[in-house]
């Protein structure tokens, strides 16, 4: 196969929905924002957020939060899980960004973005049978238990508030488990790293923010998150 015919095949299949929305991109946003990126581009990014966030389409950090080109660096997997720090040799990738925002971007805030129907932690919480023979999505949810604990619906609990405390829990387990990293305690304790927790309903648009003394979840706007 020639580059060429390659080429013309990738263009072909290449999603129509997406050679649209950059064609936007270049008519709307870009113009006003030309003068930014050449300015991020000749002196490097220099974000003071970094969001932790899950896959899920829903949930666009950027969106969300209404960020321009360089304002946030997003780490986003499934369930928004950090796993807790573990030099062992292995791939991290959350630790690898972890690394880099911290020794080198010097991030200030770090959220971790929860949210509502997660299908991650749907899937945690049915037990879904693997959907690979790797089973990829159950060893990573398998980071959210710690040995010995239990996670089950409770008593007079209905499977929609089981399942919101869960993905709330999802994000407690992801702040705790920063704390592991031996490169973010410090700078914690030293006020100098703060971390946040946030959880955005997808119907309505609401967002909900971790108040840390509380350990309640507050509207973004004022109300206070069932
Ligand atoms: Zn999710």
């Amino acid at each position: 196969m020639s580059a060429a015919y390659g080429y013309g095949i990738a263009m072909i299949s290449f999603p129509q929905r997406l050679l649209e929305g950059y064609q936007a991109f270049t008519t709307q946003r870009l113009p006003t924002e030309q003068s930014r990126y050449r300015e991020l581009s000749e002196r490097g990014q220099s974000p003071e957020v970094m969001v932790i966030g899950c896959c899920d389409s829903r949930v666009s950090p950027e969106v969300i939060f209404d960020a321009g080109p360089g304002e946030l660096f997003v780490v986003r997997n499934v369930a928004n899980l950090v796993p807790v720090y573990q030099p062992d040799g292995g791939a991290h990738g959350v630790s690898a960004a972890l690394e880099y925002a911290i020794n080198v971007l010097r991030i200030k805030h770090i959220v971790v973005l929860g949210h509502a129907q997660c299908g991650g932690i749907r899937a945690f919480i049915d037990k879904i049978e693997p959907l690979s023979p790797g089973d990829f999505i159950g060893r990573w949810m398998a980071m959210f238990i710690k040995p010995g604990e239990v996670v089950e619906q409770r008593d007079r609990e209905s499977m929609q508030d089981f399942t919101i405390r869960i993905e709330k829990a999802a994000i407690f387990r992801s702040l705790e488990n920063l704390l592991t990293f031996p490169f973010v305690r410090p700078l914690v304790e030293a006020g100098t790293l703060n971390l946040h927790g946030a959880y955005f309903g997808v119907a309505e648009g609401s967002l909900f923010v971790l108040d840390q003394a509380t350990k309640d979840f507050r509207s973004a706007t004022g109300s206070r998150a069932g």
